[in-house]
């Protein structure tokens, strides 16, 4: 299953944030928790060589728009092949999230999704795909 993301709504004008934030960041309106969906669309992306500390170089940083409307900043392993409009799986460790690439079927899945239609079966392949990268990274392996 991809992953859920804790997130907040503003019960005003219905932005959602995610990590969730007490207060809108449009006006002084306390928010309500949700969740999110963990996968979205590449908006941006880039690799910092010398990323700040504590992150190992090169540092792949996306930006991406998840499906319930919160914008991201993620981590990942590689850029490598995505490309603006590219779907992702995220999953967030502690603060930081981490974004993979998703496979033809989990984007249909997540499109589908988004169109509003149901899809209560949510991809094994993505979740494995995350799981995998992020042992990957457990090992130092890129
Ligand atoms: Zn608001």
């Amino acid at each position: 299953m991809i992953e859920h993301l804790a997130a907040s709504r503003c019960p005003q004008c219905r932005l959602v944030a995610a990590p969730p934030s007490r207060w809108c960041p449009r006006h002084p309106v306390e928010m309500t928790p949700t969740s999110v969906m963990g996968g979205g669309e590449v908006v941006s992306f880039t690799t910092l060589l010398s990323p700040p500390e504590g992150f190992r170089s090169p540092l792949h940083i996306a930006l991406v728009d998840l499906v319930g409307g919160a914008r991201l900043v993620c981590h990942g392993d590689k850029t490598q092949g995505l490309k603006i409009g590219s779907w992702v799986a995220i999953e967030a460790v502690g603060n930081i999230y981490y974004f993979s690439h998703l496979g033809a079927l989990d984007r249909a899945r997540l499109f589908w999704r988004r169109a509003g239609r149901a899809g209560e079966r949510m991809s094994a392949i993505a979740q494995s795909l995350a799981k995998r990268a992020w042992k990957g990274r457990l090992r130092g392996e890129s």
